[in-house]
């Protein structure tokens, strides 16, 4: 059996990454779409076999609760719009595998998971890299003391923005870089530490007054002290093409993972010789395979939840521990301001 997804949205990360994804794994299907495009919805459908019955617009949406070949939702449409449309979809008895960052607001993810909960469907943050064989090896390396005592970590991720794209528009986007792509970094420092953040200090900061930063910061950085001790700083830009990359240095070694991006995630680890000025030893180099396949395996994987009952990993609580963090880092950046 496959679960049929009804995908929400028809942007980029829909139809150039999750539906190819899906179609490429082996546990999904897509069944349905929600689009304000008619004439775009019509041409993905045949592209996909959609039925033309099972294509709704946005104010027909709650229809898509007397569709019986939908067993879940994917959202992938402004982070504005998330809560409302992933909670519409658990009211109508839909599973939802909703983007990141899940919610514009706490309380908007407090309300998914709430409605989710109520209806008895499973809600997953589209949290891919958590899902990733070389990311998942990074964190264990980390977990079991390969790198020895882990004392700093450090993460960037961000891009040079485009005019005119919603995520400069504070309405629809909830905030700027941070919420969009340095919620990678936050996301990977949380999941390879496995806690969380007691102490958050940051900083924002708009340089190109050029309309693109009227709204949004283009800037962030921030610091952050974990229970254990450990320190982590990281940076985020919607001004420059920042490389993603996380760094994770131990008393014994240091991890490097270079990008968040679909594809060619790479993992370089190694562990310094015992005395000081040996060489130091690779112990893995190990890169990910071609997009879409970490949308295949995240498709396949929410789809096994469902299917074998399993809670779900990267789950609305684990969404909101991002959510909480991020409205902490642009606390401190407004006294900071
Ligand atoms: P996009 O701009 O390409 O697509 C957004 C879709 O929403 C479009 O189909 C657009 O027509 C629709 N839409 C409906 N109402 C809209 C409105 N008022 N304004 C603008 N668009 C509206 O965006 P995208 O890059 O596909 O991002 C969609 C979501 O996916 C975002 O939440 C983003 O953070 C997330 N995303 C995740 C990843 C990932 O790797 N997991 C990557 C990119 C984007």
């Amino acid at each position: 059996k496959k679960i049929r997804y009804c995908v929400v949205g028809l942007g980029r990360i829909s139809l150039q990454h999750f539906m190819p994804g899906t179609k490429m794994g082996s546990l999904g299907e897509i069944t349905a779409i929600v689009s304000g495009h008619r004439d775009k919805a019509l041409k993905v459908a045949a592209e996909y076999g959609v039925p033309e019955s099972s294509i709704y617009s946005y104010e027909d949406y709650d229809k898509i609760r007397d569709n019986p070949n939908i067993d879940a939702v994917y959202i992938a449409l402004p982070n504005s719009m998330h809560a409302e449309y992933s909670i519409r979809a658990a009211n109508a008895g839909k599973h939802v595998l909703c983007e990141k960052p899940m919610a514009n607001t706490v309380k908007e993810s407090e309300d998914m998971i709430a409605a989710c909960k109520v209806a008895g469907k499973k809600l997953m943050i589209a949290y891919r890299c958590q899902l990733v064989p070389t990311f998942l090896h990074a964190r264990d390396l980390v977990q079991k003391g390969s790198l020895g005592t882990i004392q700093a970590v450090e993460s960037a991720n961000g891009f040079n923005i485009a005019k005119g794209e919603w995520r400069c528009n504070r309405k629809l986007a909830g905030g700027g870089p941070l919420m969009d792509v340095g919620i990678y970094s936050l996301n990977a420092c949380r999941f390879f530490l496995g806690e969380e953040p007691v102490g958050i200090n940051a900083y924002t900061s708009v340089i190109d007054h050029d309309g693109r930063f009227d709204e949004v910061e283009e800037n962030v950085v921030w610091t952050m002290k974990f229970p254990s001790g450990v320190l982590a700083s990281c940076s985020s830009t919607y001004g420059a093409s920042m490389e993603g990359i996380i760094r994770v240095h131990g008393s014994k070694g240091t991890l490097t993972l270079t990008q968040f991006g679909y594809q060619g995630i790479h993992l370089q680890a190694r562990i310094n010789g015992v005395n000081r000025g040996d060489p130091p030893q690779m112990i893995d180099d190990l890169e990910e395979e071609k997009d879409p396949a970490q949308f295949a395996r995240e498709s396949d994987y929410f789809s096994k939840c469902i299917l074998d009952g399993l809670p779900v990993g990267p789950s609305g609580e684990e969404g909101l521990k991002d959510m909480k963090a991020m409205m902490r880092i642009y606390e401190s950046a407004a006294k900071n301001a």
